[in-house]
């Protein structure tokens, strides 16, 4: 597959990492995206998570996509903008500290459609390795860096699942009940 990345030595990374101070009220991104986006998710590397996992995880994030602004569909063929592909590693970069959950690749001020999740940090969180818990933790992760490159924003919200900071509480949660507030 080829991917448009002209000057891969410039790249940075978009962190978040897990919140350790204290439970965030969950209140709605400031921003959200005006139109509603088709995007395609292509996910490498799936066979890291298990069947139920996987499942949980596009199903947890097609729930999600009312919150970014777009209808998110997955696929690896006939990739044409917008697309994001998503990379499932271990362990985050050398780079990045040790409880980075995501980070989405930037270049010039613009966030990239490359997206690369940590399953170990993201592991850590959870109360038990369910596979429910497990793709609805990663959706939210997944859900949060989409927004990153929908919107453009490198910056976060002080506060609710856009923050620098998600915590346990945030990644347990059903989106239908996010929905509902
Ligand atoms: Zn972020």
């Amino acid at each position: 597959m080829q991917i448009p990345i002209s000057k891969p030595l410039q790249f940075g990374y978009n962190l978040i990492a897990m919140l350790a101070l204290a439970w965030i009220f969950l209140t709605l991104p400031a921003v959200l995206p005006a139109s509603d986006h088709q995007v395609v998710l292509c996910l490498e590397n799936q066979k890291q998570l298990s069947s139920g996992a996987l499942h949980s995880f596009r199903d947890a994030l097609a729930q999600l996509g009312p919150l970014v602004g777009a209808t998110i569909t997955f696929r690896c063929e006939d990739l044409r903008p917008p697309f994001v592909i998503v990379t499932l590693r271990q362990e985050p970069r050398l780079t990045q500290p040790d409880n980075a959950l995501a980070a989405m690749r930037t270049e010039d001020g613009r966030v990239l459609p490359r997206m690369e999740l940590y399953l170990k940090p993201i592991h850590s969180l959870l109360p038990a390795r369910l596979e429910v818990l497990e793709g609805r933790a990663l959706a939210w992760v997944a859900g949060h860096e989409l927004l990153h490159f929908l919107s453009q924003r490198q910056h976060h919200d002080h506060r609710g699942w856009f923050a620098a900071e998600l915590n346990t509480a945030m990644l347990l949660m059903p989106p239908s009940a996010y929905r509902q507030k």
